[in-house]
């Protein structure tokens, strides 16, 4: 092979790429300069654990967007062997593979950023990576020069690694950053190539508007139904069929009423300890209520898990999963919908007040979000006799002035 006679250096600069950033061009550019490589290849990271359409789809635009960003560099070049393998992607795997294809006496130089430098002893079987390509571990800001130059070392003196330091232009963009931004409506412009800015804008992608194929929803139900036990899984599709009644007739979106009435308590049923660990590891912020019920704290870890098994980051999806049992002020109308279907699906046995919320619900969300309330504040107080959180009496407050029967 030509390819193998010529390429002595292989610099390997994976990533998501959820989009391709100049952050990622600058940093690739200046490890082929000062390592003198002959080719840098972009790995895109393929399939998540759960292999879904949506991701797939993903994958094709992170790849296609890589190829784009890259494209007037003769010296970077895009590789779909993370893409295209079947699977969680382990970077031992594609090292072994380039290995492979490029030659055993190819010498590969794997990037990471700071971020990453310290994970990579968690990765699968690093040892043996550590001895198959030399590591450049990359600053980044927002990460300590000299705390990322202690760990590079320890690692190198502990596993007589081959990890090289290297620091490059500062850029402070990030892909979950340009991710955010797209989202708020702020540019993108010079953050990311043109090509990708076009690209991005042609497809929505980020501020997307969710079209879900019959396959897609299909795989999205079997994930849930496995979350689930029979009964609370019978319970959402119920919520499922509630919200999207009351999404259509008050106009609201059927993709993201789809996907957040079905997610709304994937969570629900995870025991209070692992919810807690949740919540610590995902950062997610509890107040004192929440801590001590923190059977509460479902919508918030659902939400998380939303984002981490299927990548969906659509805040007003996630907000709707999140406040659904307690509700929030400043309620959007999806969240509304939610936390009604939540209350009013046929399946739930039935209590004074329900038929009038689901009437309520077709045509009037804050006249029905009042009648929900009080009715939850009634269940809580009477019935379980546990004192309400106290948002819902600041929300009947609120949702009063709705109350046409009572003036
Ligand atoms: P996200 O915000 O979604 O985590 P990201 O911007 O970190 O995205 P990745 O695709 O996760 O992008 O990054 C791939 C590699 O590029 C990682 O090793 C990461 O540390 C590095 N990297 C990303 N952005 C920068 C940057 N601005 N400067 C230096 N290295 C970066
Ligand atoms: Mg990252």
């Amino acid at each position: 092979m030509n390819k193998k006679n010529r390429i002595r250096k292989l610099a390997i600069m994976g990533g998501t790429f959820d989009p391709i950033h100049m952050g990622h061009l600058v940093t690739a550019e200046e490890v082929r300069h000062e390592f003198n490589v002959d080719e840098v290849l972009f790995v895109p990271t393929g399939h998540p654990p759960h292999k879904s359409h949506i991701n797939m789809t993903t994958c094709e635009h992170r790849y296609l967007m890589t190829v784009l960003a890259t494209a007037a560099n003769p010296y970077f070049k895009v590789s779909r062997i993370e893409i295209e393998r079947e699977g969680v992607t382990y970077t031992i795997d594609t090292i072994k593979e380039l290995k492979r294809i490029y030659g055993e006496d190819v010498s590969l130089y794997f990037i990471t950023g700071a971020d990453a430098v310290h994970k990579i002893l968690g990765w699968k079987e690093s040892a043996e990576l550590l001895q198959l390509c030399d590591f450049v571990a990359v600053t980044r800001p927002g990460y300590n020069k000299e705390d990322l130059m202690r760990k590079v070392k320890e690692i190198n003196e502990k596993y007589e690694t081959n990890i090289h330091f290297l620091e490059v232009p500062a850029l402070a963009i990030s892909s979950s950053d340009i991710r955010k931004r797209l989202m708020e409506m702020k540019p993108i412009k010079y953050l990311v190539p043109q090509e990708v800015e076009n690209y991005i804008k042609k497809h929505a992608l980020y501020d997307y508007k969710i079209h879900l194929t019959e396959d897609e929803k299909a795989c999205m139900y079997d994930y849930v139904a496995s979350k689930l036990s029979p009964k609370r899984y019978a319970h959402t599709r119920g919520v499922v069929e509630m919200a999207l009644e009351y999404a259509k007739l008050n106009g609201i979106d059927y993709g993201e009423t789809f996907i957040a009435a079905l997610f709304h308590d994937i969570a629900k049923e995870i025991t209070p300890k692992e919810s807690l660990a949740l919540c610590e590891k995902y950062e997610i912020e509890l107040d004192d209520y929440e801590r001590t019920h923190i059977h509460l704290a479902h919508g918030k870890i659902g939400a998380v898990i939303l984002q981490r098994d299927w990548g969906i980051s659509k805040p007003s999806i996630l907000n709707a999963i999140k406040y659904h049992t307690l509700g929030r002020l400043n309620m959007t109308d999806l969240e509304k919908v939610i936390y009604l279907a939540d209350m009013t699906e046929e399946g739930r046995s039935s209590y004074k007040g329900k038929e009038e919320i689901k009437h309520l619900a077709q045509y009037n969300l804050d006249r029905a979000m009042y009648k929900a309330l009080v009715s939850s504040y009634n269940y809580i107080t009477n019935i379980l006799k546990q004192e309400a959180h106290p948002i819902i009496n600041e929300l009947i407050a609120y949702y009063k002035q709705f109350d046409i029967s009572e003036h």
